[in-house]
């Protein structure tokens, strides 16, 4: 499957950019992380760091642990998270509240 390679290896997302065709990066980008994101379930959170690791990881990625990380990478629950943060993160940097 081509959807599993992209999203094991970078370099698979640019070959299929530099390949000429109109495949929108954002919806491709969405078509892997959704496949991502479904593919390790795991409802009982097994082996799941902390959240505040997680929270670690996105706030200071260099921090983080690297089994956290590596944990991530194949949880999908753990994964969705880590992403909520980053977006979170994100906002508050962006933001204007203060
Ligand atoms: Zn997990």
């Amino acid at each position: 499957m081509l959807c599993e390679e992209v999203v094991r290896d970078g370099e698979a997302e640019k070959q299929v950019r530099n390949g000429g065709k109109e495949l929108s990066d954002k919806k491709f980008g969405e078509m892997a992380r959704r496949h991502f994101a479904e593919d390790f379930p795991n409802p009982e959170r097994r082996g799941c760091p902390p959240i505040s690791a997680i929270k670690l990881l996105a706030d200071r990625p260099l921090e983080g642990k690297d089994w956290v990380l590596g944990h991530i990478s194949f949880c999908s629950p753990c994964y969705r998270d880590h992403g909520s943060f980053l977006r979170a993160l994100k906002k508050k940097r962006h933001g204007k509240c203060r």
